[in-house]
């Protein structure tokens, strides 16, 4: 009896010691919104002419800066490295899809060779929420919960999305039903979300290109809808210490439509005024669509919470080689163009370096260890981005000093999510079902 007494406090104090290894974070909370492809080219004089009230907002009372980033611009990339704060070849990910075992596939979360930001948050019990952030289906195991998103770019969805049905795209796992009837009621809703973009569009309008370019761009702003919608929902359901967001449309729109929004960009354009008038508010309309969407996050979140916002790379007129200039006819592709970063809350120092050619400017990399500093994590030696300090008043600097470095977070293994053989199969489904569900909703074929 009593050696099972002291062997029990002998595994107890193990356990105890197991958990005093590591670094402890602190009290703090992170809203983070990634928006893919924002450009201070469009942003900035939108911002100036009232049109982005709630980023205009954060901006007025915290810091602004063009985000260095990196080539090859693609999103599942640069997002896994905002997410990593390392370089492609070591975490992994250097493109949409790969070859495997099973033919090509698409990147999932379990391809991310190491741990994100929400990994090392919550195994240091911070409670994380992450929503429709690239290559996270299936849904990881986290500490809070995660609403995966899942590209499927056989039917030609580029951005991720969440379907009903499928599995494994929530965790908890418990929350999936809820889940689909999010997504279920969001696609019904489809045609009234997109108004916000199509309302000037006169019915019937496009060629067969212009109307696949136009669905391209619904597509995104229905997952965009399902993603911002759930991100409230949960985090509702479960307030986190550290929320992340991710939406496309602005991509998304940018890529098809800069030719209608500024037709004279490429001396080979010849855009007829119909079009300009058909479509030449939809990029904008997307930026004004996701300001939107911030205020309310912001809206949902604690007045002491650190509020970042975040593109991936800018925005130019550029076509890509075999596309035609309908199809697409801007890009970030073939140029190295900087994101933007807005940030507001506690310690922030109140600035604005897009004009400013000395400053320092953060870099996509740094998010991840700034993220951590925040939380009184060091930032690991094996990360490529560094603390950007230059973020913070010294006021706030002085009361939270920088914790020393350590080597690496990568002491096991990370851990990721068993699929099934047939969760697979239902991944090379997807694209079928995907293409038929949007062809019953009227999304193909019908305009
Ligand atoms: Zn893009």
């Amino acid at each position: 009896m009593r050696l099972h007494r002291y062997l029990a406090v002998l595994c107890l104090a193990a356990l105890a010691a197991c958990d005093d290894s590591g670094p402890k974070a602190r009290a703090a909370k992170v809203l983070f919104i990634g928006v893919d492809g924002a450009t201070w080219d469009i942003a900035g004089p939108m911002m100036e002419r009232g049109e982005l009230p709630n980023l205009k907002a954060l901006a007025d009372r915290g810091f602004v800066a063009p985000l260095e980033t990196f080539q090859p611009s693609l999103s599942p990339v640069i997002w896994t490295t905002i997410a990593t704060g390392k370089t492609k070849e070591q975490h992994g990910i250097t493109d949409f899809v790969h070859g495997t075992a099973h033919g090509t596939e698409p990147v999932l979360s379990n391809d991310r060779r190491v741990r994100a930001i929400w990994d090392l948050l919550g195994e240091r019990d911070v409670r994380v929420g992450i929503v429709g952030w690239w290559l996270t289906w299936p849904a990881e195991v986290v500490n809070g919960f995660m609403v995966s998103s899942l590209s499927v770019l056989e039917a030609g969805l580029w951005k991720g999305s969440a379907y009903v049905g499928m599995p494994r795209q929530i965790h908890p796992a418990a929350w999936s039903a809820d889940l689909d009837r999010l997504v279920e009621a969001e696609q019904k809703r489809a045609p009234e979300t997109a108004r916000a973009l199509f309302g000037n569009l006169p019915a019937g309008f496009g060629t067969a290109m212009q109307k696949r370019v136009i669905l391209d761009t619904e597509s995104a702003l229905l997952s965009d809808q399902i993603f911002f919608e759930s991100a409230k929902s949960c985090s509702r359901r479960e307030p986190v210490a550290f929320l992340a967001v991710y939406c496309g449309i602005v991509d998304v729109a940018s890529h098809r439509m800069w030719r209608y929004l500024r037709p004279k960009d490429k001396p080979q354009w010849d855009v007829p005024l119909a079009d300009v008038d058909a479509l030449g508010d939809v990029i904008p309309a997307a930026y004004r669509w996701v300001d939107r969407k911030i205020g309310e996050l912001v809206a949902q979140a604690d007045a002491d919470t650190l509020i970042l916002v975040a593109s991936d790379h800018g925005f130019h007129a550029e076509m890509r080689p075999a596309m035609s200039d309908e199809e697409r006819s801007g890009g970030h592709e073939f140029a190295l163009l900087p994101g933007i970063f807005v940030a507001a809350g506690p310690g922030v120092r109140k600035a604005d370096l897009r004009r400013d050619a000395t400053a320092k400017l953060p870099s996509v990399y740094d998010l991840t260890p700034t993220v951590l500093h925040v939380f009184g994590l060091p930032r690991a030696t094996d990360m490529e981005g560094h603390v950007y300090v230059e973020l913070f008043t010294s006021e706030w600097s002085a009361a939270h000093a920088l914790v020393p470095e350590i080597a690496t977070y990568e002491t096991s293994p990370r851990p990721t999510v068993a699929i099934t053989a047939e969760e697979r199969a239902a991944v090379a489904g997807a694209k079928d079902d995907i293409l038929e569900r949007l062809k019953s909703l009227g999304y193909l074929g019908g305009k």
